[in-house]
Protein backbone atom coordinates (compact mmCIF):
# COMPACT_ATOMS: atom_id res chain seq x y z
CA UNK A 1 0.00 0.00 0.00
CA UNK A 2 1.12 3.74 -0.60
CA UNK A 3 0.19 6.50 2.28
CA UNK A 4 -1.15 9.86 2.03
CA UNK A 5 1.55 12.21 0.81
CA UNK A 6 1.07 15.64 0.72
CA UNK A 7 4.92 17.58 0.75
CA UNK A 8 5.55 19.78 3.09
CA UNK A 9 8.21 22.25 1.88
CA UNK A 10 9.68 25.47 3.55
CA UNK A 11 8.44 28.73 1.17
CA UNK A 12 6.87 31.90 1.00
CA UNK A 13 3.75 31.37 -0.46
CA UNK A 14 2.04 27.78 0.23
CA UNK A 15 -0.88 27.33 -1.54
CA UNK A 16 -1.18 23.24 -1.96
CA UNK A 17 -3.06 22.22 1.48
CA UNK A 18 -6.84 24.38 0.80
CA UNK A 19 -5.85 25.61 4.27
CA UNK A 20 -7.42 28.93 5.40
CA UNK A 21 -4.90 31.65 3.81
CA UNK A 22 -5.38 33.55 7.45
CA UNK A 23 -5.70 32.51 11.14
CA UNK A 24 -8.80 32.69 12.90
CA UNK A 25 -9.68 36.28 14.49
CA UNK A 26 -7.53 37.51 17.35
CA UNK A 27 -10.56 37.41 19.83
CA UNK A 28 -11.17 33.94 19.48
CA UNK A 29 -7.21 33.10 20.07
CA UNK A 30 -7.54 35.68 23.28
CA UNK A 31 -10.66 33.56 24.51
CA UNK A 32 -9.10 30.14 23.61
CA UNK A 33 -5.76 31.33 25.48
CA UNK A 34 -8.10 32.03 29.03
CA UNK A 35 -10.18 29.24 28.68
CA UNK A 36 -7.26 26.73 28.72
CA UNK A 37 -5.73 28.54 31.23
CA UNK A 38 -8.55 27.20 33.14
CA UNK A 39 -8.51 23.02 32.22
CA UNK A 40 -8.57 20.77 35.16
CA UNK A 41 -5.44 19.26 33.11
CA UNK A 42 -5.74 15.61 35.91
CA UNK A 43 -9.08 14.84 34.53
CA UNK A 44 -10.04 13.01 31.33
CA UNK A 45 -12.02 15.35 28.45
CA UNK A 46 -15.64 15.19 28.84
CA UNK A 47 -16.16 11.71 26.83
CA UNK A 48 -19.62 12.70 25.19
CA UNK A 49 -18.29 16.63 24.47
CA UNK A 50 -21.87 17.70 25.37
CA UNK A 51 -20.48 21.35 24.81
CA UNK A 52 -19.09 20.86 21.51
CA UNK A 53 -22.30 18.77 20.18
CA UNK A 54 -24.74 21.35 21.24
CA UNK A 55 -22.85 24.23 19.61
CA UNK A 56 -21.94 22.75 16.37
CA UNK A 57 -26.35 21.16 16.39
CA UNK A 58 -26.82 25.36 16.78
CA UNK A 59 -24.91 26.01 13.87
CA UNK A 60 -27.05 23.75 11.92
CA UNK A 61 -30.31 23.78 13.86
CA UNK A 62 -30.26 19.83 14.24
CA UNK A 63 -30.25 18.17 17.89
CA UNK A 64 -26.79 17.65 19.56
CA UNK A 65 -27.21 13.87 19.26
CA UNK A 66 -27.69 13.96 15.28
CA UNK A 67 -23.38 15.40 15.87
CA UNK A 68 -20.55 12.96 15.90
CA UNK A 69 -17.32 15.45 16.24
CA UNK A 70 -13.83 13.92 15.88
CA UNK A 71 -10.21 14.67 15.24
CA UNK A 72 -10.58 16.11 11.62
CA UNK A 73 -12.80 15.10 9.23
CA UNK A 74 -10.40 12.20 8.86
CA UNK A 75 -11.27 10.58 12.00
CA UNK A 76 -14.93 10.73 10.94
CA UNK A 77 -14.03 9.25 7.92
CA UNK A 78 -12.37 6.56 9.86
CA UNK A 79 -15.11 6.03 12.41
CA UNK A 80 -17.34 5.90 9.70
CA UNK A 81 -15.76 2.95 7.64
CA UNK A 82 -14.76 1.46 10.78
CA UNK A 83 -18.21 1.19 11.64
CA UNK A 84 -20.31 0.39 8.19
CA UNK A 85 -17.51 -1.12 5.96
CA UNK A 86 -14.94 -4.05 6.55
CA UNK A 87 -14.13 -7.13 4.97
CA UNK A 88 -16.87 -8.67 2.94
CA UNK A 89 -18.66 -5.39 2.54
CA UNK A 90 -18.28 -2.83 -0.59
CA UNK A 91 -17.44 0.99 -0.67
CA UNK A 92 -18.01 2.95 -3.74
CA UNK A 93 -16.22 6.36 -4.77
CA UNK A 94 -16.49 7.94 -8.01
CA UNK A 95 -12.67 8.75 -9.38
CA UNK A 96 -10.79 11.33 -9.18
CA UNK A 97 -11.96 11.83 -5.44
CA UNK A 98 -10.38 12.30 -2.32
CA UNK A 99 -7.65 10.14 -1.89
CA UNK A 100 -8.55 9.01 1.66
CA UNK A 101 -11.97 7.66 1.30
CA UNK A 102 -10.73 4.71 -0.66
CA UNK A 103 -7.37 4.51 1.57
CA UNK A 104 -9.31 4.25 4.55
CA UNK A 105 -12.17 1.62 3.47
CA UNK A 106 -9.55 -0.59 1.97
CA UNK A 107 -7.47 -0.30 5.18
CA UNK A 108 -11.02 -1.48 6.95
CA UNK A 109 -10.93 -4.37 4.76
CA UNK A 110 -13.68 -3.22 2.43
CA UNK A 111 -13.52 -3.64 -1.32
CA UNK A 112 -13.47 -0.43 -3.31
CA UNK A 113 -15.62 -0.04 -6.41
CA UNK A 114 -14.16 2.94 -8.68
CA UNK A 115 -16.82 4.55 -10.24
CA UNK A 116 -15.47 7.15 -13.18
CA UNK A 117 -16.72 10.48 -13.33
CA UNK A 118 -17.18 12.57 -17.17
CA UNK A 119 -14.13 14.36 -18.38
CA UNK A 120 -15.14 17.71 -16.73
CA UNK A 121 -15.63 15.33 -13.37
CA UNK A 122 -19.45 15.46 -13.07
CA UNK A 123 -21.28 12.01 -11.85
CA UNK A 124 -23.15 10.63 -14.81
CA UNK A 125 -26.56 9.64 -12.85
CA UNK A 126 -26.86 6.44 -15.51
CA UNK A 127 -23.59 5.21 -14.36
CA UNK A 128 -23.94 5.82 -10.56
CA UNK A 129 -27.04 3.93 -11.01
CA UNK A 130 -25.81 0.66 -12.35
CA UNK A 131 -22.93 0.96 -10.02
CA UNK A 132 -25.32 0.68 -7.10
CA UNK A 133 -27.51 -1.23 -8.71
CA UNK A 134 -24.60 -3.98 -9.87
CA UNK A 135 -22.55 -3.71 -6.47
CA UNK A 136 -25.12 -2.57 -3.83
CA UNK A 137 -22.79 -0.91 -1.51
CA UNK A 138 -22.58 -0.47 1.99
CA UNK A 139 -21.00 2.90 1.84
CA UNK A 140 -21.48 5.59 -1.17
CA UNK A 141 -19.47 8.60 -1.05
CA UNK A 142 -20.03 11.84 -2.22
CA UNK A 143 -17.63 14.58 -2.58
CA UNK A 144 -19.32 18.40 -2.89
CA UNK A 145 -17.26 20.10 -3.77
CA UNK A 146 -14.94 17.65 -4.89
CA UNK A 147 -11.08 17.71 -3.62
CA UNK A 148 -9.14 18.17 -6.04
CA UNK A 149 -11.30 19.13 -8.97
CA UNK A 150 -13.76 21.25 -7.43
CA UNK A 151 -16.69 20.32 -8.62
CA UNK A 152 -20.05 20.42 -6.84
CA UNK A 153 -22.69 17.70 -7.13
CA UNK A 154 -26.26 18.60 -8.04
CA UNK A 155 -29.20 17.54 -5.64
CA UNK A 156 -30.28 15.36 -8.66
CA UNK A 157 -26.83 12.83 -7.85
CA UNK A 158 -27.41 13.11 -4.15
CA UNK A 159 -31.20 11.59 -4.77
CA UNK A 160 -30.05 9.22 -7.04
CA UNK A 161 -27.57 7.94 -4.68
CA UNK A 162 -30.34 7.56 -1.76
CA UNK A 163 -33.02 6.31 -3.86
CA UNK A 164 -31.60 3.04 -5.07
CA UNK A 165 -29.68 1.72 -2.17
CA UNK A 166 -29.97 0.47 1.20
CA UNK A 167 -26.46 1.58 2.35
CA UNK A 168 -25.00 4.98 3.94
CA UNK A 169 -24.54 7.74 1.73
CA UNK A 170 -21.22 9.79 2.77
CA UNK A 171 -21.16 13.70 1.56
CA UNK A 172 -17.87 15.12 2.10
CA UNK A 173 -18.48 18.30 2.58
CA UNK A 174 -14.94 19.58 3.51
CA UNK A 175 -15.38 22.57 1.64
CA UNK A 176 -19.09 22.87 1.93
CA UNK A 177 -19.41 27.10 2.67
CA UNK A 178 -17.99 27.76 -0.67
CA UNK A 179 -20.52 25.69 -2.27
CA UNK A 180 -23.91 26.96 -3.26
CA UNK A 181 -25.84 24.10 -1.55
CA UNK A 182 -25.89 21.61 1.06
CA UNK A 183 -26.56 18.34 1.47
CA UNK A 184 -27.62 19.14 5.04
CA UNK A 185 -30.87 19.95 4.14
CA UNK A 186 -31.79 16.08 3.45
CA UNK A 187 -30.79 15.01 6.75
CA UNK A 188 -33.63 12.87 8.93
CA UNK A 189 -34.15 10.13 11.02
CA UNK A 190 -35.42 7.94 8.01
CA UNK A 191 -32.43 8.76 5.34
CA UNK A 192 -29.18 6.94 5.78
CA UNK A 193 -27.35 10.03 4.98
CA UNK A 194 -24.65 12.18 6.59
CA UNK A 195 -22.65 15.13 5.92
CA UNK A 196 -19.03 15.55 6.78
CA UNK A 197 -17.51 18.57 7.50
CA UNK A 198 -14.07 20.32 9.01
CA UNK A 199 -13.17 22.82 11.20
CA UNK A 200 -9.76 22.95 8.91
CA UNK A 201 -10.46 25.14 6.04
CA UNK A 202 -13.08 27.93 6.48
CA UNK A 203 -13.05 28.14 10.47
CA UNK A 204 -8.81 28.60 9.69
CA UNK A 205 -8.08 25.81 12.35
CA UNK A 206 -6.73 23.14 10.71
CA UNK A 207 -4.08 22.83 13.60
CA UNK A 208 -6.54 21.78 15.98
CA UNK A 209 -8.05 18.54 13.97
CA UNK A 210 -11.62 18.98 14.63
CA UNK A 211 -14.69 17.88 12.35
CA UNK A 212 -17.85 16.26 12.26
CA UNK A 213 -20.69 14.62 10.57
CA UNK A 214 -24.11 15.01 10.66
CA UNK A 215 -26.63 12.29 10.38
CA UNK A 216 -29.51 10.38 11.71
CA UNK A 217 -29.56 9.61 15.79
CA UNK A 218 -29.49 5.85 14.98
CA UNK A 219 -26.23 5.96 13.11
CA UNK A 220 -24.13 8.67 15.09
CA UNK A 221 -25.19 6.20 18.24
CA UNK A 222 -23.69 3.15 16.00
CA UNK A 223 -20.22 5.23 15.69
CA UNK A 224 -19.74 5.86 19.63
CA UNK A 225 -19.38 2.29 19.82
CA UNK A 226 -16.71 2.29 17.73
CA UNK A 227 -14.60 5.37 18.52
CA UNK A 228 -11.82 5.53 20.91
CA UNK A 229 -13.23 6.64 24.31
CA UNK A 230 -11.99 10.29 25.34
CA UNK A 231 -11.04 10.76 21.48
CA UNK A 232 -11.48 14.48 21.89
CA UNK A 233 -9.30 16.48 23.81
CA UNK A 234 -10.69 19.15 26.22
CA UNK A 235 -8.70 21.95 24.49
CA UNK A 236 -9.87 20.85 21.08
CA UNK A 237 -13.62 21.08 22.23
CA UNK A 238 -12.92 24.10 24.07
CA UNK A 239 -11.84 25.33 20.59
CA UNK A 240 -14.97 24.16 18.39
CA UNK A 241 -17.33 25.66 21.04
CA UNK A 242 -15.16 29.00 20.93
CA UNK A 243 -14.99 29.24 16.92
CA UNK A 244 -18.65 28.48 16.54
CA UNK A 245 -19.35 32.15 18.22
CA UNK A 246 -17.33 33.99 15.52
CA UNK A 247 -19.56 32.77 12.58
CA UNK A 248 -20.16 36.50 11.86
CA UNK A 249 -16.05 36.62 10.66
CA UNK A 250 -16.26 33.12 9.08
CA UNK A 251 -19.19 33.95 6.77
CA UNK A 252 -17.07 37.40 6.16
CA UNK A 253 -13.66 35.35 5.36
CA UNK A 254 -15.79 33.03 2.96
CA UNK A 255 -17.09 35.87 1.05
CA UNK A 256 -13.87 37.57 0.11
CA UNK A 257 -12.29 33.99 -0.64
CA UNK A 258 -15.36 33.54 -3.09
CA UNK A 259 -14.13 36.64 -4.65
CA UNK A 260 -10.72 36.19 -4.92
CA UNK A 261 -11.73 32.93 -6.48
CA UNK A 262 -13.40 34.94 -9.07
CA UNK A 263 -10.47 36.96 -9.53
CA UNK A 264 -7.84 33.97 -9.29
CA UNK A 265 -9.99 31.85 -11.81
CA UNK A 266 -10.65 35.05 -14.62
CA UNK A 267 -6.94 35.54 -13.96
CA UNK A 268 -5.83 31.54 -14.92
CA UNK A 269 -8.20 31.77 -18.03
CA UNK A 270 -5.99 34.91 -19.17
CA UNK A 271 -3.26 32.10 -19.15
CA UNK A 272 -2.22 28.97 -21.40
CA UNK A 273 -4.10 26.64 -19.02
CA UNK A 274 -7.48 24.73 -19.07
CA UNK A 275 -9.38 25.81 -16.20
CA UNK A 276 -12.09 23.52 -14.34
CA UNK A 277 -14.85 25.17 -12.24
CA UNK A 278 -14.56 25.48 -8.71
CA UNK A 279 -17.26 25.68 -6.11
CA UNK A 280 -14.60 25.31 -3.41
CA UNK A 281 -11.22 27.38 -2.18
CA UNK A 282 -9.59 25.32 -4.81
CA UNK A 283 -9.16 25.76 -8.60
CA UNK A 284 -7.74 22.62 -10.78
CA UNK A 285 -6.30 23.44 -14.15
CA UNK A 286 -3.84 22.10 -16.95
CA UNK A 287 -1.26 23.92 -18.47
CA UNK A 288 -1.17 23.21 -22.33
CA UNK A 289 1.78 23.98 -23.32
CA UNK A 290 3.87 22.41 -20.64
CA UNK A 291 4.05 19.69 -18.73
CA UNK A 292 2.28 19.78 -15.39
CA UNK A 293 4.96 18.71 -13.41
CA UNK A 294 7.58 21.44 -15.03
CA UNK A 295 5.07 23.76 -14.36
CA UNK A 296 4.97 22.62 -10.50
CA UNK A 297 8.55 22.50 -10.26
CA UNK A 298 9.16 26.23 -12.15
CA UNK A 299 6.86 27.67 -9.10
CA UNK A 300 8.52 25.91 -6.58
CA UNK A 301 11.92 27.06 -7.71
CA UNK A 302 10.09 30.44 -7.55
CA UNK A 303 9.24 29.60 -3.83
CA UNK A 304 5.66 29.14 -4.57
CA UNK A 305 3.77 25.67 -3.35
CA UNK A 306 0.89 24.46 -5.04
CA UNK A 307 -0.51 20.73 -5.08
CA UNK A 308 0.87 18.44 -7.46
CA UNK A 309 -1.69 16.23 -9.47
CA UNK A 310 -0.07 15.73 -12.78
CA UNK A 311 0.92 11.83 -11.83
CA UNK A 312 -2.42 10.82 -9.92
CA UNK A 313 -4.70 8.51 -12.52
CA UNK A 314 -7.33 10.59 -14.13
CA UNK A 315 -5.69 13.88 -13.55
CA UNK A 316 -2.99 13.76 -16.30
CA UNK A 317 -0.71 17.09 -15.78
CA UNK A 318 -3.46 19.03 -13.57
CA UNK A 319 -2.24 21.18 -10.68
CA UNK A 320 -4.39 22.19 -7.38
CA UNK A 321 -3.83 26.15 -6.02
CA UNK A 322 -5.78 26.80 -2.94
CA UNK A 323 -6.76 30.36 -2.54
CA UNK A 324 -4.58 32.66 -1.15
CA UNK A 325 -5.29 35.86 0.19
CA UNK A 326 -5.08 38.94 -2.41
CA UNK A 327 -1.54 39.20 -2.52
CA UNK A 328 -0.45 35.80 -2.36
CA UNK A 329 -3.32 35.26 -5.50
CA UNK A 330 -1.47 37.96 -7.35
CA UNK A 331 2.11 36.75 -6.70
CA UNK A 332 1.25 33.20 -7.76
CA UNK A 333 -0.33 34.29 -10.92
CA UNK A 334 2.89 36.61 -11.38
CA UNK A 335 5.18 33.72 -11.20
CA UNK A 336 2.96 31.26 -12.87
CA UNK A 337 2.94 33.09 -15.94
CA UNK A 338 6.74 33.67 -15.72
CA UNK A 339 7.09 29.75 -15.43
CA UNK A 340 4.83 29.57 -18.59
CA UNK A 341 6.06 31.92 -20.97
N1 LIG B 1 -12.36 15.64 3.15
C1 LIG B 1 -11.85 16.30 2.11
C2 LIG B 1 -12.60 16.30 0.82
C3 LIG B 1 -10.63 16.98 2.23
O1 LIG B 1 -10.11 17.62 1.18
C4 LIG B 1 -9.96 16.98 3.47
C5 LIG B 1 -8.65 17.71 3.69
N2 LIG B 1 -7.74 17.63 2.71
C6 LIG B 1 -10.52 16.26 4.51
C7 LIG B 1 -11.73 15.62 4.33
C8 LIG B 1 -9.84 16.13 5.84
O2 LIG B 1 -9.86 17.29 6.53
P1 LIG B 1 -9.58 17.35 8.08
O3 LIG B 1 -9.18 15.98 8.55
O4 LIG B 1 -8.51 18.37 8.22
O5 LIG B 1 -10.87 17.79 8.69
Amino acid sequence: MEGYHSPQVDVDIRLNTNEAPVGPPEAFVADYLEAVSKISWNRYPDRSARDLRKSIAALHGVSPDMVFPANGSNEVLQTLLLTFAGPGRKVLTFEPTYQLHGHIARISGAEVVEGERRPDFSIDEGVMQSLLKAHSPHVTFLCSPNNPTGTVDSRSIVHAALGSTGGIVAVDEAYGQFAPWSALDFIDEDTPLVVVRTFSKTWSMAAARLGYLVGPRWLVAELEKVVLPYHLDTAKQIAGVLAVRYRAEMDARVAELLSERTRLADGLRRLDVDVFDSGANFILFRPRTKSGREVWQGLLDKRVLIRDCSSWPRLDNCLRVTIGTRQENDIFLERLTEVLS
